[in-house]
C-alpha cells in the first residue's frame, strides 16, 4: 500500500512538474484592430504595431501562445471556415509561426448554443487538457468581459485591453504590448 501511495505520489509530482504556462489571446481587438464589424478578409487584418515584438517576448519567456476566438459570423452565414483559416495563416506568417494554436468557434447563439463560444470555457479547457496547461502560472488577455468570464471561472490571470469593464481584473492594458510588460515584470 505504501509502495502505491509513493507511485502515486511520484507520478503525480511528474505530471505537474511537467506542465505548461501559456498565454491565451482573443484575437480582434487584441491581435488585430477591432473594427467594430467582423474582420474575415486578410486585407483588413491589420496587425497594430508592437503585437509581433510582444508575441515574441512571452513566448521567449516560456509562455505557449494560444489564440481563442469566437467566430460566429461563420453560423450567421457572412463568411467561411476557409475564411477564417486564411486570416490565421496570414497571422502565423507575420510572427513567423509563433502561435502554437489557434481555437475558434464557429457558433452563434442566434443559431445553435455551444459550449465552446465564450462565455463558455470550452476551448480554454480543450486546449489546457492538450497542452497540460497549469491555469494559475498562465494568462488570459482580451478586449471583452466574454474572453474574461471564461479565463476566471479556470483560474487564469486575466488582462483586459481598452475600457473598463463591470468585473475585476487583473489588470488593465491599452493594448498587447503594454499587456505583455505586465506580465514579464
Ligand atoms: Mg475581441
Amino acid at each position: 500500500m505504501d509502495f502505491l501511495y509513493a507511485f502515486c505520489v511520484v507520478i503525480l509530482e511528474n505530471k505537474i512538474s511537467t506542465m505548461q504556462k501559456a498565454i491565451f489571446l482573443d484575437r480582434d481587438g487584441v491581435l488585430n484592430e477591432e473594427r467594430g464589424e467582423y474582420t474575415y478578409k486578410v486585407d483588413d487584418f491589420i496587425i497594430p504595431e508592437g503585437t509581433i515584438e510582444a508575441l515574441k517576448n512571452l513566448k521567449e519567456a516560456g509562455f505557449l501562445l494560444i489564440v481563442i476566438t469566437n467566430q460566429g459570423g461563420i453560423a450567421k452565414g457572412l463568411y467561411t471556415v476557409q475564411d477564417v483559416l486564411k486570416c490565421h495563416e496570414y497571422l502565423q506568417q507575420q510572427c513567423d509561426f509563433l502561435i502554437d494554436d489557434l481555437y475558434y468557434s464557429p457558433y452563434h447563439e442566434a443559431y445553435s448554443n455551444s459550449l465552446s463560444r465564450k462565455p463558455d470555457s470550452l476551448m480554454l479547457e480543450k486546449a489546457i487538457a492538450k497542452y497540460n496547461i497549469n491555469p494559475t502560472l498562465s494568462w488570459m488577455i482580451g478586449d471583452s468581459l466574454r474572453d474574461m468570464i471564461p479565463a476566471q471561472k479556470l483560474g487564469i490571470r486575466t488582462i483586459k485591453i481598452g475600457k473598463k469593464i463591470d468585473l475585476t481584473v487583473d489588470f488593465y492594458a491599452e493594448n498587447l504590448w503594454e499587456a505583455s510588460e505586465k506580465i514579464l515584470k
